[in-house]
C-alpha cells in the first residue's frame, strides 16, 4: 500500500479508495422489494427490468403543424387539394385521392396514404388548394412508428434510480406501478457531552448539535427513511441503550463523534460488546477517523464529530454503502479537471477534500478556488462550496493554474 511505503505518509493510514472498496464487500443489497404507484416512485430504485410494451412512437405522427401529402404528387401538381384534417387524438379517416393533402397538427397520426409532412410556414393556402414547397426527402417531419424503440426492447434496468425522466419514460410505456427495492431505514444520533439540541440555551463550553441536521439533510437527499435518536451523552449506558434502540429499527446505524483517538474508548468498548467494530484511520483530510461494524442485523458507521469531517466521510464512505444497500450500481461521482485560480498549500500524506467554488472567469473558462479557511470545524466552508477539490495523497503545494480534480455537489437534474 502506497501509504506505508512513502516516508511522508503516516503509517497505518488507509487510502480512502481502498477503504471504500473493502467496506463495499461487507454490505449487501436489501432483498425485499415492493410494488408502488408510479406517482410515488421518485428517488426509488427499480427492482425489475422493464421492456417496451409498445412501439415508440406507437404510430407515424407529425413532428410539425403543416400538411401531410405524397411527395411524388408534387411533381405532377402545382398545388394539392385539401381533403381533410388530422388532429392529435383525431386521425383522418378518409381515402387517398391523387394530388391531395390533409391539414395535420403535431402529434397527429400521419395517414398511411401519405409519406411526408411539410411545415405550415413553407406552404400557402388559396381556398382548398395548398401550394407546398417540396421537402428534400420523403418521410420528412414524420416521427416514424418505432423509431425510438420497438416493442420488447429493454427500456429500464434493475438498479436504475427513478428520477423525473424515468417517471416519464415509465408512463410512456403505460406503466402505472413499479417494483422497487424496499426503502432503507437509517437510525442516527450524535454523541458528546458538549452538544445541545437547537432550541435550547447554551451553557459555557457547550455548542449546538449541528451534525444531526447536516446528516438528516444528507439522508433525505439519499432517499432513505430515517429515525433521529437525538443527542446521546458520553455515558456508556446511554450509548449502549441508544445502540440497541437504533439497531432494532434500522438497516444502518449512523453516529457522529466519539471515534477519534481521544474519546473512542466508550464507543469502541460498547460496540464490541453489542456487535462488531473496526476502527479505521483513513488517509483523508478531513475525516481521518471512521468506525465501521455491525450491530445485530444493522450495519454501523461511526462518523467523526468535526462537522466538515462528518459530511466528507458521509459523502465518501456512507453514500456508496447506502447506494449498494439500496440496489444502485456503484457509479463514481462526476469528476472534472479544472484549473486552480489560486495556489493551494498542502502537505503530502492524505487525500484532501477541500471545499471549492467552481465558476467561470471573465474569459468564460471554468476555474476553481477554495472557499478560504479549511478547518474541519468550519461548516460554512461546506455551504459556501459547490464542489470538492480533491488533491491526491502525495500531492504537495499546488500552484495557481494547475489542473485539479473537482467533484461538483450536484449533477444535472439530480
Ligand atoms: P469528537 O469526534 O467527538 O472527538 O468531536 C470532534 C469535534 O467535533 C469536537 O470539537 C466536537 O465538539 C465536535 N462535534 C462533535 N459532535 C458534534 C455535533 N454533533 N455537532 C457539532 N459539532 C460536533
Ligand atoms: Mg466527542
Amino acid at each position: 500500500m502506497q501509504a506505508k511505503q512513502d516516508p511522508c505518509c503516516q503509517p497505518g493510514l488507509m487510502h480512502p479508495d481502498q477503504a471504500i472498496s473493502q467496506l463495499l464487500d461487507q454490505v449487501r443489497t436489501v432483498q425485499d422489494t415492493e410494488v408502488i404507484q408510479l406517482s410515488h416512485s421518485l428517488g426509488r430504485v427499480l427492482a425489475e427490468d422493464l421492456a417496451a410494451t409498445l412501439d415508440l412512437p406507437p404510430f407515424n405522427n407529425s413532428a410539425m403543424d403543416g400538411y401531410a401529402f405524397r411527395l411524388a404528387d408534387l411533381t405532377q401538381h402545382s398545388a394539392l387539394k385539401l381533403i381533410g384534417y388530422s388532429f392529435a387524438g383525431h386521425a383522418f379517416s378518409g381515402d387517398y385521392q391523387p394530388g391531395s393533402c390533409v391539414r395535420i397538427m403535431t402529434g397527429a397520426p400521419v395517414p398511411d396514404c401519405y409519406d411526408t409532412v411539410q411545415m405550415q410556414e413553407k406552404t400557402q393556402a388559396d381556398g382548398e388548394m395548398i401550394t407546398i414547397e417540396p421537402t428534400h426527402d420523403t418521410g420528412e417531419n414524420i416521427r416514424a412508428r418505432g423509431e425510438e424503440m420497438r416493442a420488447g426492447a429493454p427500456v429500464l434496468k434493475t438498479g436504475t434510480q427513478i428520477g423525473a425522466a424515468e417517471m416519464g419514460v415509465l408512463a410512456t410505456i403505460g406503466v402505472n406501478q413499479v417494483r422497487v427495492y424496499r426503502q432503507l431505514t437509517v437510525a442516527f444520533f450524535s454523541t458528546g457531552d458538549e452538544l445541545r439540541p437547537v432550541g435550547s440555551e447554551l451553557a459555557p463550553g457547550q455548542i449546538y448539535d449541528s451534525n444531526r441536521y447536516s446528516i438528516l439533510g444528507m439522508l433525505q437527499q439519499a432517499g432513505v427513511d430515517w429515525v433521529d435518536l437525538g443527542v446521546i451523552q458520553d455515558d456508556p449506558e446511554a450509548i449502549r441503550a441508544a445502540f440497541q434502540k437504533a439497531a432494532s429499527q434500522a438497516d444502518l446505524v449512523l453516529t457522529s463523534g466519539g471515534v477519534s483517538v481521544g474519546d473512542a474508548d466508550f464507543t469502541k468498548q460498547i460496540l464490541s460488546e453489542e456487535g462488531e467494530i473496526t476502527f479505521w484511520r483513513m488517509a483523508i483530510k478531513p475525516g481521518k477517523p471512521f468506525a465501521f461494524g455491525r450491530l445485530g442485523k444493522a450495519v454501523f458507521c461511526g462518523l467523526p464529530g468535526n462537522p466538515v469531517s462528518s459530511m466528507v466521510t458521509f459523502y465518501k464512505i456512507v453514500t456508496p454503502l447506502l447506494n449498494k444497500m439500496r440496489g444502485l450500481p456503484q457509479r463514481p461521482p462526476l469528476r472534472l479537471s479544472v484549473p486552480l485560480a489560486k495556489a493551494i498549500y498542502k502537505h503530502p500524506g492524505r487525500v484532501e477534500y477541500q471545499r471549492g467554488i467552481l465558476s467561470r472567469n471573465e474569459a468564460g473558462e471554468l476555474e476553481v478556488t477554495t472557499t478560504g479557511s479549511q478547518g474541519s470545524g468550519m461548516l460554512t466552508s461546506m455551504s459556501l462550496a459547490n464542489c470538492f477539490i480533491i488533491l491526491p495523497q502525495m500531492q504537495g503545494d499546488t500552484p495557481a493554474g494547475s489542473l485539479v480534480d473537482v467533484e461538483p455537489f450536484h449533477g444535472i437534474l439530480s
